[in-house]
């Protein structure tokens, strides 16, 4: 088989496969299986981590796995133990804390 045909019989391949294989943010390898074929492989596609929602900077001591192993974990690897951990920074968090406190005292300032 030449260079071409190996080429179009790797296009029918991967144009006959589900969609979510089309994609190339998967990583395609080439293994060759116990009859002596040559098949593609795919790689899982990496977990985001997660961030904080007002800048977006990675937060700290959130485990970064999939659905299924996420569950065997134990809570305290998923989240801070913190108002708003997990969902944002410290930073953020003590900035919307201070700006709560204020929008308070001139609601309470007008009463
Ligand atoms: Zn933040």
């Amino acid at each position: 088989m030449n260079k071409e045909n190996v080429f179009k019989l790797f296009f029918l391949i991967i144009y006959n496969m589900e969609p979510r294989f089309r994609s190339r943010s998967q990583k395609r390898i080439k293994t060759k299986i116990p009859g002596g074929n040559i098949v593609l492989h795919f790689r899982k596609r990496k977990i985001s981590t997660a961030k904080c929602a007002i800048c977006k900077n990675k937060l700290a001591g959130i485990a970064r796995a999939r659905q299924k192993k996420l569950k065997k974990l134990p809570k305290t690897k998923k989240t801070v133990s913190r108002i708003y951990g997990g969902y944002l920074c410290p930073k953020c968090l003590k900035h919307k804390i201070k700006q709560d406190y204020f929008n308070l005292s001139d609601i309470t300032k007008d009463v």
